[in-house]
């Protein structure tokens, strides 16, 4: 198994540090972290960020508030597919794609993959259907994934993982890829733990959002990023009780997992520079 950390999208929303707690200019700089795994089973991707119908057509396919807010940058080289070309294989290469949750920022890559099927947890197919509310309407885009044709849904297996749950046997997959639930930012979401040669490697999703949220007992979050978890929350205590549990992961097995959220760039371009096999 070969990982790929690829970057597939940039958000510079209006705030700067008080977004990322680094930037010095007006705007933050956020990333959408996902995974390019090389397995047995064909190319496997976690999570699609934007995709190319985000870039051509954005406002068919996004909503406008978020598209401010957010200060999306679109740009063809942010695409999975594009970085996938870049790295020597296709998009039909790509046969499984595993997503933390079906947000805008996570899911606008799904229709570029014909091939795949797309693993997602039960619960999270579910909240999209129902898009009641500015919220849940702005977020859940169905023409991102309305031309995927081959899903699979999980419900929790009550397998056990660092005392989370685990759904583990996704169809097709290699069993070196989990499903675990860490429910609150939406109601089916997951985190996706991969089993590599050196450890445990968690990508965490949006269950957190900035690097000093996670990895120490002294944590804290930009205002910026708690104002906008806040916003998005979908089960607010369930979401607050996971990251103490994560918190709790990366004290006690620090040397067993590696973690990173889906949006910090600090944290991924640590992780794009290492290279894990
Ligand atoms: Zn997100």
């Amino acid at each position: 198994m070969r990982i790929h950390h690829l970057n597939c999208g940039c958000m510079c929303p209006i705030g700067g540090s008080l977004i990322d707690g680094f930037s010095r200019g007006l705007t933050g700089r956020l990333v959408c972290h996902c995974l390019l795994i090389e397995t047995n089973q064909g190319l496997v991707l976690v999570d699609t960020g934007f995709g190319q119908q985000d870039v051509q057509v954005p406002y068919s396919r996004l909503s406008p508030f978020f598209i401010y807010v957010n200060n999306i940058q679109f740009d063809r080289k942010y695409t999975a597919t594009f970085q996938i070309e870049q790295l020597g294989f296709s998009a039909g290469d790509v046969r499984h794609i595993v997503l933390t949750h079906l947000d805008f920022d996570h899911a606008g890559g799904l229709e570029d993959f014909p091939e795949a099927t797309v693993h997602v947890m039960q619960t999270e197919a579910e909240a999209t259907k129902d898009r009641r509310g500015f919220i849940a309407s702005s977020r859940y885009r169905p023409g991102q994934w309305d031309d995927v044709k081959r899903w699979k849904y999980y419900s929790s297996g009550g397998e056990n993982w660092f005392e989370f749950e685990a759904v583990r046997d996704l169809e097709g997959l290699p069993p070196e890829i989990l499903l675990i639930p860490l429910v609150g930012h939406t109601r089916g979401h997951a985190g996706v733990a991969i089993n590599t040669s050196e450890g445990w490697l968690l990508h965490a999703g949006d269950a957190y959002f900035y690097r000093h949220e996670i990895g120490s007992p002294q944590y804290h979050c930009t205002p910026g990023l708690r104002a906008y978890q806040w916003m998005m929350d979908a089960d607010r205590e369930a979401r607050l009780l996971n990251q103490q549990r994560l918190r709790g992961l990366v004290r006690d097995r620090a040397q067993d997992v590696k973690m990173f959220c889906s949006h910090d760039t600090v944290e991924f371009e640590t992780f794009a520079n290492k290279k894990i096999a």
